[in-house]
């Protein structure tokens, strides 16, 4: 460890990813600096202000928070002692398009006369579903934290006694199937599969442990906002002695061969270093940091072969009133599995579409003047591959009719006359303004072929002291995970992670 501590360290991005390796490795004594394209820190993880009223640009749904904890302890900091992070009972409310609902509580004998009440019967596959799941879980878990970056890794014996729970050839409806009858309730344990911005149909039977750690350690919000996460770990960093210039693009990764020997700045500034972090979204950073020539294996055309997540297109309401509804609401299409099939096969625009309200005032009253509250609402829709969707054309029709759908289904019927501000978001937007490759917000699927060792690695293969953390590398999307690349790249860096074991 000696020789590292005053090896030098740049990463491009200060989104989750690159604060999680940035925060640790600071910590561990390295000369951290982090380059930030935006004027702001968080990335997709940042809080949006417009006028007195702030929303999250992203993430909502804060799980399994003792990630957060180890990755912060990691850099030396009690996250308890930066943020106050409640536990939310119930989780979320869900409604069928018949206008049926079910609260899901995190308290459980609540959660099972809920099941009872609407699925009478089912309760009993709920207790069997959270039994194996919670095997599933334990091993899993374990194998997401540590690097696939040889073959060989495959052999872990983690993995190898993870493997037969994993249910890895059949899909997250598949699994349910097991345990529950009524599809309406599969819908209600399979909708996380669209946190990785896929299909339950198609997801790996694995995910079904997106559900099962919502419903064992609970759906939690930091007040101030999920957002305020990102913050935090900005602060840690520079407590630690990193440095994080923000406004400040990285045009290019300079290489020696296939050795990353530093940046090139968008202000034209050349910047050395022993390593070079990308924590940009992956395919778009591959794209734009490096010449294609350079880039073998991730190339321009191997990129546009690989698969992608949905997208999504936003809604952030500034409300002069405030709701009773629920902190977080999901409103299920009449028929969800076409839906879901509009989205990632048939690549055009839901008239009917699933979607996600969070109301997040009645849990915390931070974001809006008193008396006001903040609508987010979020719309799974088809990335920007092949599709034929001009959102040009399609914004402001697209705005009214999630509008109207919102008015015919919840209990906002007054909505349009109570904005005060409003700001729309499509996957061009995502694309162009956010930089995420064809508006993948969620980043690349995370389909067998795209898993562990058959992801862009942590530490990118072909290249030497060049590191990918974030989405669109192990373990992959969601915040937990993400965290996790930021500590597997600050281990690798750091030497203390065998790669052989
Ligand atoms: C709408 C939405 C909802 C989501 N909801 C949830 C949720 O509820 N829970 C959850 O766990 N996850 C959620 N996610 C997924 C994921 O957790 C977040 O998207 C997360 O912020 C991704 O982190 P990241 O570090 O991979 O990338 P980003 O947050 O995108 O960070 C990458 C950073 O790199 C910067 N950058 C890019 N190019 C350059 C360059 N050339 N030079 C310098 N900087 C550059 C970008 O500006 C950005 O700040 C959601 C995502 C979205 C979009």
């Amino acid at each position: 460890m000696s020789t590292d501590i005053k090896r030098k360290i740049l990463i491009i991005g200060a989104g989750p990813g690159g604060l999680s390796a940035g925060m640790i490795l600071a910590h561990r004594g390295f000369d951290v600096t982090i380059y930030e394209k935006k004027p702001f820190i968080g990335g997709r993880n940042s809080g949006l202000k417009i006028d007195g009223y702030t929303f999250e640009l992203g993430p909502t749904f804060v799980i399994l928070p003792q990630t957060f904890r180890e990755i912060f302890s990691l850099a030396g900091r009690n996250i308890d002692d930066m943020l106050e992070i409640k536990s939310l009972d119930p989780l979320y409310e869900l409604h069928y398009d018949d206008g049926r609902a079910i609260t899901m509580y995190f308290d459980k004998p609540k959660l099972k006369q809920e099941i009872a009440r609407l699925f009478p019967g089912e309760e009993v596959g709920y207790e069997k579903f959270m039994i194996s799941q919670k095997k599933k879980f334990d091993r899993l878990y374990a194998c997401l934290k540590v690097p696939y970056i040889r073959f060989y890794n495959y052999l872990r014996w983690k993995l190898i006694k993870a493997a037969p729970v994993l249910d890895l050839g059949v899909s997250v409806h598949d699994v349910l199937s097991r345990y529950f009858k009524d599809e309406d309730l599969k819908i209600a344990m399979a909708f996380q599969a669209k946190y990785l911005g896929m299909s339950p149909w198609e997801c790996p039977g694995a995910f079904t442990i997106l559900s099962y750690v919502e419903h064992e350690f609970g759906v939690h919000h930091p007040i101030g906002g999920v957002h305020k996460i990102s913050e935090a770990m900005g602060k840690v960093v520079e407590e630690n002695g990193g440095k994080i210039n923000l406004g400040m693009g990285v045009k290019e990764v300079i290489l020696e061969g296939k050795k990353a020997k530093g940046v090139l700045l968008e202000n034209g500034e050349k910047v050395f270093a022993d390593a070079v972090i990308m924590n940009a979204d992956f395919a778009e950073g591959m794209s734009h940091l490096f010449k294609n020539e350079d880039r073998s294996k991730y190339n321009d055309e191997s990129l546009a072969k690989k698969d992608y997540s949905c997208s999504t297109f936003m809604l952030y309401l500034g409300i002069d009133k405030k709701y009773e509804m629920k902190h977080h609401q999901i409103f299920f299409a009449k028929d969800y599995k076409k839906n879901v099939e509009q989205i990632f096969n048939g690549k055009t625009l839901p008239e009917d579409p699933s979607f996600y309200i969070q109301n997040v005032s009645v849990t915390d009253t931070t974001l809006a003047p008193d008396g006001h509250s903040t609508i987010y609402v979020l719309v799974p829709v088809p990335n920007q591959k092949d599709t034929k969707i001009d959102w040009t054309i399609e914004k402001k029709r697209y705005r009214d009719l999630v509008i109207k759908k919102i008015i015919e289904k919840t209990d906002l019927a007054d909505l349009e006359e109570h904005i005060k501000v409003e700001k729309v978001i499509t996957p061009a937007d995502w694309q162009n303004d956010a930089n995420v490759y064809d508006g993948a917000v969620f980043n690349l699927s995370h389909s067998l072929d795209q898993m562990l060792y058959l992801r862009p690695h942590n530490r990118l293969e072909g290249y030497k002291d060049f590191y990918i953390v974030g989405g669109g590398t192990h373990p992959g999307s969601g915040l937990p995970t993400i965290m996790e690349s930021g500590r597997i790249v600050a281990d690798l860096i750091g030497g203390s992670v065998k790669t052989n074991s």
